[in-house]
């Protein structure tokens, strides 16, 4: 069975490909050759991940999922959460969304924060939504070169570590989005 996963990341449909049971044939948007820009204008992951999943789906008809993903931070009403990629403006800096979210920070004492993900699944016509979390503290300075995004300034719970203190395959043995995948799975390996 053919499922469309809506990225263009080939790293993240190698990881979930391996995952998935033999009788799935994963593609990509690069696969399927779809270049169009998908509107992300929801306001909550939930809301952007079906946005994405619904647009490839409409356009093809294959079956297909789509992920997004955010971190809320507790002392910031859960922000950056959907706006997590362009925090600091429309450039999606890395360097200055951590800037940005460090200024925010920068008197408080309470550093809970966590990665959420959020899968939207349509198959058949029917949507299936999964989610994945990791809980942990922001510190005040980055630390590690590894990963993308927040990572720098996330320790996971039970870790001394930031996430981009850990190599890949560290990260995700236990990350938001491969909790939120396996969940995913285990649907697709037991339905
Ligand atoms: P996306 O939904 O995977 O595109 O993620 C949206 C934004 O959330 C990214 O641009 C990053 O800023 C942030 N983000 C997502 N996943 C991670 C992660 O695993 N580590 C750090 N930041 C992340």
């Amino acid at each position: 069975m053919k499922l469309v996963f809506a990225t263009h990341n080939s790293n993240k449909v190698k990881e979930i490909a391996s995952l998935l049971p033999d009788n799935f044939q994963l593609l990509s948007l690069t696969d399927i050759q779809f270049d169009e820009e998908i509107a992300e204008t929801a306001d909550t992951l939930e809301g952007n991940s079906q946005l994405k999943a619904q647009t490839i789906y409409q356009k093809t008809g294959v079956a297909c999922f789509a992920d997004d993903t955010g971190l809320e931070v507790e002392s910031l009403n859960n922000r950056p959460g959907v706006f997590s990629a362009r925090y600091a403006g429309h450039h999606k800096s890395d360097e200055d969304n951590i800037s940005k979210v460090l200024e925010e920070m920068e008197n408080e004492a309470n550093r809970n924060a966590r990665f959420r993900t959020v899968i939207t699944l349509i198959i058949d016509d029917i949507e299936h939504q999964f989610e994945g979390i990791v809980h942990g503290k922001l510190i005040s300075e980055k630390k590690g070169q590894s990963g993308f995004g927040y990572d720098p300034i996330f320790v996971p719970e039970n870790e001394k570590r930031t996430f981009g203190e850990m190599d890949l395959n560290e990260k995700n043995n236990f990350s938001h989005r491969a909790r939120a995948f396996n969940s995913m799975i285990s649907f697709l390996t037991h339905s």
